[in-house]
């Protein structure tokens, strides 16, 4: 018998986003404490709400929507994705090209699984969103991760790309909008990951769950719509810019050059099929939310609630001695450094713990992103702007401590 019940398959999988430090904020909860929480990007729990029109098209849809779907998904919603790619200038997407999922993570595991052999390997960016990193784990791959350079804000490395590019390397993650930077790439960027893509065959996954989050009037282009002649899939949802992760309504779009893909297709149809279908109220709402006001926008504007969250965070990280922040263009999130020479973290799992257990504030530390060394956190700036202000100034409180140490 095996000494363990855990399968072997776990062994290189981690998913620090809700790890141990969590557990101890829920420990540290039911003991009373009451604890600040910059640790996950579950928008609707900080009070800023789905569009109503979703919240009152699920309460309509509930009564009809008991029954399973088609594997892939309902047809109105799946058009709706449809019209969303033709808008994004993705080319020559038709409903067949759509899978609807509980979340992106639903899909994203099934794209992998469906993918990957034993030894295969996964470009992924460091730092990373680690569903990515654990999922090509899971899925017997190895992840091989290319920088993102601070330096740059943030953007991918091409000539580290190039180096890690291997005869087994199958496939690019891009993360863009990127969780946990708030990097948003240019075209001259995406463009130079298409090239580097055709001339390997390698597949592209574009993660752009965050396309409609971005401040400063900055717009989004898909990898996909600049890459017509190489495979993409694209995946996106209802989480972050319609605020409603709790629905569980993702999306995947397969797009660009399919002609040798027709397997691979077959296999993603196959573990389509055998998760049955994604939650039928979920998928009543994408058609809903795609067509509807787009209330992100008011969020994301320079009056808007997310805008100043985001400008508030980064003026106060900026201030504490020591601490460095690239400015989010996009997204929920930032990935603040510490300098090492100040702050001379050896364990920065260890750190989080420290200033949950010392100022009950749980962030996630960098190293949860897949990020080598100990000298970054990410932080959520979903708290409003008191919530916020308390909660950097007890991580400044903890760093004059952790300084003096
Ligand atoms: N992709 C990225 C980059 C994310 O940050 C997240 C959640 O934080 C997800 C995917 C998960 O999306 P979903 O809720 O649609 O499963």
């Amino acid at each position: 018998m095996k000494p363990t019940l855990k399968s072997r398959k776990l062994a290189n999988v981690c998913y620090d986003i809700r790890g141990p430090v969590l557990d101890k904020a829920r420990q540290m909860e039911e003991e009373g404490h009451k604890i600040i929480k910059l640790n996950i990007g579950n928008i609707a729990a900080f009070g800023i709400e789905p569009p109503d029109e979703i919240v009152q098209d699920m309460i309509r849809n509930l009564p009809a929507a008991a029954g399973y779907t088609d594997s892939k998904g309902l047809f109105a919603p799946r058009k709706a994705v449809v019209h969303y790619c033709q808008e994004k200038k993705i080319a020559g997407v038709t409903i067949d090209d759509v899978y609807l999922g509980n979340g992106a993570s639903e899909l994203i595991v099934m794209a992998l699984n469906a993918l990957l052999d034993t030894g295969d390997e996964v470009l992924l960016p460091a730092p990373d969103y680690p569903l990515y990193t654990a999922a090509v784990a899971l899925s017997g791959g190895t992840p091989v991760h290319y920088v993102c350079d601070e330096q740059s804000d943030w953007m991918p490395d091409i000539e580290d790309i190039k180096r890690k590019i291997t005869p087994n390397t199958r496939a690019i993650v891009v993360i863009n909008p990127n969780n946990p930077t708030g990097a948003l790439y240019p075209d001259s960027v995406l463009q130079q990951i298409v090239e580097v893509a055709r001339q390997h065959q390698l597949i592209i996954m574009a993660d752009e769950i965050y396309d409609k989050t971005l401040f400063d009037g900055n717009t989004h282009t898909s990898i996909a719509a600049l890459a017509d002649d190489v495979l993409c899939l694209t995946f996106n949802g209802l989480s972050k810019n319609y605020r409603a992760c709790g629905y569980r309504a993702g999306w995947m779009v397969v797009s660009g050059e399919k002609r040798h893909a027709q397997d691979y297709i077959t296999g993603l149809n196959m573990l389509a099929s055998m998760r049955l279908c994604a939650n039928t109220p979920g998928q009543l709402a994408i058609q809903t939310a795609l067509g509807g006001y787009q209330s992100i926008n008011d969020l994301v504007a320079p009056s808007g609630r997310l805008c100043r969250q985001r400008d508030l965070a980064y003026d106060l990280l900026t201030q504490i001695p020591g601490v460095s922040v690239v400015k989010p263009k996009a997204a929920l999130y930032m990935f603040p450094r510490l300098d090492p020479k100040i702050y001379p973290i050896e364990d920065d799992r260890q750190f989080a713990y420290e200033l949950l257990a010392e100022e009950k504030v749980l962030i996630v530390q960098g190293t949860g992103f897949n990020w080598t060394a100990p000298d970054h956190f990410r932080l959520v700036f979903l708290p409003n702007s008191d919530d916020l202000r308390d909660a950097v100034g007890r991580i400044e409180r903890f760093l004059t401590h952790y300084r003096k140490r």
